[in-house]
């Protein structure tokens, strides 16, 4: 017992001279240490739509909502951060590492836990065989991208590039007979499998 209060003997002279360990915050600016996990954010050049984030996080906080019908159709990501660990998966698994970091922001107290929401929309591709989603049209792109010449063996692949491009205007076709012409057309899996073996 005599070396505890030895050593919060220690600790206190030492508090006398250096001053006390607690901050002033919130009177004072707290400054968080360099890789501190604090509000995870997206940004808006950074993520293609992939949705990976969504998928791994553990506390299952990252909502993902498709509207096909909508003009244009998007998919929004919602980071419900009030659910958050900040564990770091989402920024970990990112496809592009850019997408989502972990900010330094740690004061996140709000009234209503409706509104703790980080949020990002990206426009949708389509199937124009059958209208369902396909993906973001941002990670189309991005996965063309990567493949480089690669991509041109798949005509969703490059047909993305090229109407990023505004070199190929494709309409949506809903519930029409896949002819062979449509195999260079931006499909699902189904409507290409569907085209490939009829034709
Ligand atoms: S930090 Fe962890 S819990 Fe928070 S959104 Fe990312 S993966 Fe989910
Ligand atoms: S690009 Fe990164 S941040 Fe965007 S949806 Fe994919 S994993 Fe999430």
């Amino acid at each position: 017992m005599k070396y505890p209060k030895l050593r919060e003997l220690i600790e206190a002279v030492r508090a006398l001279i250096k001053g006390p360990y607690t901050s002033k915050f919130p009177f004072e600016p707290h400054v968080p240490e360099k890789r501190f996990r604090g509000k995870p954010e997206y940004s808006k050049d950074g993520c293609v739509g992939c949705k990976a984030c969504a998928e791994v996080c553990p506390a299952g906080c990252i909502e993902v909502k498709d509207t096909p019908d909508a003009e244009p159709p998007l998919r929004r990501l919602e980071l419900h951060y009030d659910s958050c660990i900040f564990c770091g998966q989402c920024q970990a698994a990112c496809i592009t590492q850019e997408g989502i970091k972990l900010s330094s922001k740690f004061d996140l107290a709000i009234f209503d836990r409706s509104q703790a929401i980080e949020s990002i929309e990206k426009e949708l591709a389509l199937c124009e065989g059958c209208g369902c989603v396909v993906g973001a049209k941002d990670h189309l792109a991005w996965v063309a991208k990567k493949l480089g010449p690669l991509a041109y063996s798949s005509p969703t692949s490059y047909l993305s590039v090229l109407k990023e491009l505004k070199l190929a205007y494709l309409g949506i076709q809903k519930s029409v007979d896949l002819t062979r012409q449509d195999r260079v057309k931006v499909l699902c899996p189904k409507c290409r499998r569907e085209v490939t073996l009829n034709t």
